[in-house]
């Protein structure tokens, strides 16, 4: 779905590469999580997937598309959408209808085709209710909610957040989280770039990224247990996985847990 091989990026023929060498790869249906320090280089990554950015050096293919073609990039952002750190920044029309449907009234639809396209986003983002409402008057975690619904509007199939949950309190965090999990279950390849250790532990696999480079790739659990590595990289281990651990050296027995939901059904479990 997603490949890059061998990619350096660099903003400024006269700045040093904020990418080096960097090759993944990102199945269909797959939920990846990309963590690093602020200034790692995610941001840049994520642009780059939808063309946004162009590789200084090496490729970069979506859903078989090179990003590198010109003729290709419309197509590209239509399958993989973006939701950015800033609700605000993300809408457009002052009702929310109006706004999601900005994406398909671009791509020339019928209007009866644009409504249903519309309503099936908002449903999918339960928010069908809001639909006459004006964006502003909403929470932060309803207005991303609004901006995903753009993006699901466009029936992509990847989804990057980037840091879209970063300005929300723990609700709207949670609606979010919420959301994206839905989707992913229903099949969206998403791609989450977080400061939020929490988060990045929902996703089936990490990517750390240190100085542009991917320094750890791995399931949650593998790259969790790399507590010295994390911490040289100024990044925190979650802190349910603290606690686990605690618990465990201290005769606890426990499978592994990432929500607190579970941790405490467990412990509710013990005899
Ligand atoms: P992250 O998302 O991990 O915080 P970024 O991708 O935003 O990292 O930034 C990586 C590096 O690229 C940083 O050193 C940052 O200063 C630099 N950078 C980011 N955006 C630009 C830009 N538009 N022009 C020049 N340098 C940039």
């Amino acid at each position: 779905m997603i490949t890059f091989d061998h990619v350096s990026f660099r903003y400024d023929p006269d700045q040093p590469l904020v990418l080096t060498d960097i090759s993944l790869q990102i199945e269909r249906g797959d939920f990846v999580a990309l963590i690093g320090h602020n200034g790692s280089g995610k941001s840049t990554l994520a642009k780059l997937i939808n063309a946004l950015l162009i590789p200084t050096e090496g490729d970069i293919h979506v859903l078989g598309y090179s990003t590198k073609e010109e003729a290709d990039v419309w197509a590209i952002r239509q399958h993989a959408g973006m939701i950015f750190q800033n609700p605000d920044n993300q809408i457009v029309a002052s009702i929310v209808e109006e706004d999601v449907a900005f994406g398909p009234e671009n791509l020339g639809l019928e209007t009866s085709l644009i409504r249903e396209r519309v309503d099936r986003a908002l449903d999918g983002v339960n928010m069908r209710e809001f639909v006459t409402r004006p964006p502003h008057m909403l929470s932060g975690g309803q207005k991303q909610r609004i901006a995903i619904a753009g993006v699901l509007a466009m029936k992509p199939d990847i989804i990057i957040f980037d840091e879209a949950t970063s300005m929300l309190d723990p609700s709207g965090r949670q609606e979010v989280m919420d959301i994206l999990k839905e989707l992913n279950a229903q099949g969206i390849t998403i791609v989450l770039i977080t400061h939020f250790m929490e988060e990045a532990l929902q996703a089936d696999y990490v990517y750390v990224m240190d100085q542009g480079r991917i320094a750890l790739s791995g399931s949650p659990l593998e790259i969790f247990d790399r507590q010295e590595e994390l911490t040289a990289m100024n990044l925190e281990v979650p802190e349910i996985l603290v606690l686990t651990e605690y618990l465990k050296q201290h005769g606890v027995p426990l499978e592994p847990v990432f929500e607190q939901a579970d941790l405490v059904r467990q412990l509710c479990q013990l005899k």
